[in-house]
């Protein structure tokens, strides 16, 4: 993963326009069955070369909503966001 939606999703739909390459998916796609947002991660590029930050964070209403995760399959990630900020499931925006 990259960036992860938690279960604290509302379903709002705040995050979906926002992303520059199209990983989010509404509740309707989430492959995992959960009725939240997704992040596909493999599609995920943590908005590097697009925002300073990423810009599903920034729109999300839900405090603590969307966490870093591990890198994965992610093309692309920030270089300044340490391993532990990624296990612990840090929220991206405090
Ligand atoms: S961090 Fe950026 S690229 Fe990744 S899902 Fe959020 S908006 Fe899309
Ligand atoms: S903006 Fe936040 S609360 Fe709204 S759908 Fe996206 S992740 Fe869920």
């Amino acid at each position: 993963m990259a960036v992860l939606i938690t279960d604290t999703c509302i379903n709002c739909g705040a995050c979906i326009d926002e992303c520059p390459v199209e990983a989010i998916v509404d509740e309707d796609d989430n492959p995992t069955g959960e009725e939240v947002y997704y992040v596909h991660a493999d599609k995920c590029v943590e908005c590097v070369g697009h925002h300073d930050e990423p810009a599903c964070a920034t729109a999300c209403p839900t405090e603590g909503c969307i966490v870093w995760d591990a890198i994965g399959d992610s093309p692309e990630h920030r270089d300044d966001i340490t391993d532990e900020q990624r296990s612990s499931h840090e929220p991206v925006v405090e």
